[in-house]
């Protein structure tokens, strides 16, 4: 098989409302799809980039420049593909080129599934095809208080969550603290809560605030601090009960080597659309296995089904629900569904993503 064209499609639509974390506010959703055809014309591998936030212009022609030595390779040698893009010293070690290999590589293990008539977890260890799985939410939004708060996390206990996480970081302290005590009388004593700084405390703060927390039984405290301050994190994680998480924002298995080599957390959270792809993403899991550690990546619920459910250190799952996107469940030909705090790994060959093209049109941006 060879590959004979690689894209980038790109989408960007406003929010039901803005949603804020500890850092940020996001008023749009970006979906950057990758697209790699081969000369089979029955199999196209459809890969997704980790939110994109540049021009799409500037996209494009990272995607442009990585076409040019693909076309004509094998789309099986994903091995080899990453080596050939993988040129620090020319595209950068970080940052936007490497979340358009990640996206890249995800294509090309769809394409390797589509061509063995396999799911993608089953090619990568199949460890299980049933996983843990939790409701991400709990931002702030204009208007929402503590009352609506404590709705939002009844609703996703009443969808069966068996594991709820929240926003911290944004406002004082011990606001904070309040919206962590109202959460978990909300979801009762058995459900799991974590809370998402997003890098927005200094190492202190997020000590305060972990020692503060540790009475509502948190499951983890993530991103406490920016994501290069290793001896913070492993500050914080020696400072406090709570387990601490973080890898949203590290990238390769040399991020995670050095990560780990500081011991500076408790739980892995690699994302496969932004360190690398599945290639680097399961070497992530094995130097992770070779130091007893587990993993439960960020986001992108439809790709990292397949990466939990393969490997024997899959912690749980992160799941977006309807709640801040109009085009939750609209997007995918195929969704998840989420029963009972889990969710299946599909069963179709490849990764099982089909985008519904004729509705992305209109949100096209490049
Ligand atoms: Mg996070």
């Amino acid at each position: 098989m060879k590959i004979t064209d690689v894209r980038m499609e790109m989408f960007k639509w406003p929010r039901t409302k803005p949603i804020t974390n500890g850092l940020y506010t996001y008023t749009h959703n970006l979906l950057n799809i990758v697209v790699i055809e081969t000369d089979e014309p029955e199999i196209t591998g459809i890969g997704l980039s980790g939110g994109i936030e540049v021009t799409p212009e500037v996209g494009a022609a990272i995607v442009e420049h990585f076409k040019k030595a693909l076309v004509g390779m094998d789309p099986l040698d994903n091995e080899r593909i990453w080596h050939e893009m993988w040129r620090p010293k020319l595209v950068g070690r970080r940052g936007v080129t490497t979340r358009v290999i990640s996206g890249i590589d995800i294509a090309l293990w769809d394409i390797k599934g589509k061509a063995a008539g396999l799911p993608v977890y089953k090619l990568l260890g199949g460890f299980t095809d049933r996983v843990d799985t939790y409701i991400a939410g709990g931002y702030y939004e204009e208007g929402k208080g503590l009352k609506e708060l404590a709705q939002e996390m009844e609703d996703n206990v009443r969808l069966g969550a068996t594991a709820v996480k929240i926003k911290v970081g944004a406002v004082p302290i011990n606001e904070d603290i309040e919206r962590v005590r109202v959460c978990r009388e909300a979801i009762g004593p058995d459900v799991r809560l974590m809370v998402d700084a997003n890098n927005a405390y200094r190492h202190y703060q997020a000590i305060e605030f972990a020692r503060k927390a540790e009475k509502y039984d948190l499951f983890w405290f993530e991103e406490p601090v920016e994501p290069d301050d290793y001896i913070g994190q492993a500050e914080i994680t020696r400072a406090t009960s709570v387990p601490v998480a973080a890898g949203e924002n590290e990238y390769t298995r040399y991020g995670f080597r050095d990560m780990i080599n500081h011991r500076a957390v408790d739980i892995l959270q690699p994302d496969g659309l932004i360190l690398g792809g599945i290639t680097e993403f399961m070497k992530v899991a094995a130097l992770a296995q070779a130091n007893d550690l587990d993993i439960a990546p960020h986001g992108a619920q439809a790709v990292h089904i397949h990466l939990v459910a393969a490997i024997s250190n899959g912690l749980i799952l992160e799941y977006y629900r309807d709640t801040v996107d109009p085009m939750h469940g609209k997007i995918w030909e195929h969704e998840l569904e989420f029963k009972d705090g889990k969710v299946h790994a599909p069963d179709r060959p490849g990764l099982g993503l089909e985008p519904k093209w004729d509705t992305l049109q209109e949100f096209r941006v490049g």
